[in-house]
């Protein structure tokens, strides 16, 4: 499976719901269901495990990346991600890696390549 990074440093293609989507297995959907209710304290069902991933223009989403400011902004701007931005790292991009220091970690890496 080819690497996705999304504009803000998550590897989506290491989500277990991206993976699931893109081989259609329905018995993963509904591990990860089961796993990330219990890890977020939320009530998700394996028919909510669908996503293609951050760069795909007309996929699926999930939860928040729907709604996302920072992918508006990465498509609006055409970056690749936010690391060859210049307005790296914007205050939406900090205040989003303060939950997600992997993510900023990734793009850290991506800039001095
Ligand atoms: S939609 Fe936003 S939060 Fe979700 S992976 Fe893309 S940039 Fe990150
Ligand atoms: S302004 Fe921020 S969110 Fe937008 S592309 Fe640049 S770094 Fe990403």
């Amino acid at each position: 499976m080819e690497e996705m990074i999304a504009y803000c440093g998550i590897i989506c293609s290491k989500c277990p719901v991206f993976k699931a989507t893109q081989a259609d297995d329905d018995e993963a959907r509904e591990e990860v269901a089961k796993l990330w209710s219990k890890q977020f304290g939320i009530d998700m069902k394996p028919q909510d495990a669908y996503c293609d991933g951050c760069l795909r223009t007309n996929g699926r989403l999930i939860g928040h990346c729907r709604v996302c400011g920072i992918r508006a902004c990465g498509m609006e701007r055409k970056v690749e991600t936010c690391a060859a931005c210049n307005d790296f790292a914007c205050e939406k991009l900090q205040a989003f890696h303060k939950m997600a220091p992997h993510a900023r970690k990734m793009l850290e890496k991506m800039r001095v390549r």
